[in-house]
């Protein structure tokens, strides 16, 4: 199993794109998605992910970088987007990532006060895509040749290079024999208390057949 995730969206030139594909492929993903994003027009792109069986995440309103912040503020970026979620999907998340992945007590006191799991991602796997704005084949290789059982993967639905990436990288993990999950499904592999309010997640590791 592998979990695609995809942040700082949703993008008016991208995200459609991606769900169209994703649809084809017949693969689930999470979005991590901003309050400014959704709340500038939007909505109905992070509408239709959710209603194709995507995992809708909370990846702050701003991304100010929550190390930064006090705890109050913290949660407040949290909150926002949280009702701005649920306004939109009519669902509240139970999953975030902190933008550029920062954390400390205060985000993780916060995240399990509002029922949040801390989802960061697994090291080995990510592309670095924000490196690789015009190279699609070495994102998906790099993903195909590094992803391993229970691999949480960082890509970005604002980098159009990730996203031309897709049928490549979703060919060559199939090829590999991984079922794709959204992550909250692949944890709940670790038992039905996952994901935890305020547990930090980089992978999971599950047993391999
Ligand atoms: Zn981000």
């Amino acid at each position: 199993m592998v979990a695609l995730t995809f942040d700082d969206g949703p993008s008016l030139r991208d995200t459609g794109r991606l769900l169209d594909l994703l649809a084809e492929e017949d693969v689930t993903v999470t979005f991590l998605v901003l309050g400014t994003q959704v709340a500038s027009g939007r909505e109905e792109l992070l509408k239709r992910a959710f209603d194709e069986g995507h995992e809708i995440g909370n990846h702050s309103y701003s991304h100010a970088i929550f190390t930064g912040l006090k705890a109050d503020e913290i949660r407040n970026e949290l909150e926002k987007t949280n009702d701005l979620i649920e306004s939109v999907t009519g669902s509240r998340p139970t999953i975030m990532r902190p933008p550029t992945g920062a954390y400390n007590d205060d985000v993780v006191s916060v995240c399990s006060d509002l029922g949040l799991a801390v989802i960061n991602w697994s090291w080995q796997s990510c592309p670095e895509d924000w490196n690789h704005h015009d190279n699609p084949d070495h994102i998906a290789e790099h993903v195909i040749a590094n992803a391993q059982n229970g691999h949480i993967v960082l890509l970005h639905d604002t980098n159009e290079a990730s996203v031309n990436a897709m049928p490549r990288m979703i060919a060559g993990l199939k090829e590999r024999g991984f079922r794709f999950m959204t992550v909250s499904q692949m944890l709940s592999f670790l038992g039905e208390d996952h994901p935890q309010p305020g547990q930090v997640y980089h992978y999971m590791t599950l047993p391999s057949s």
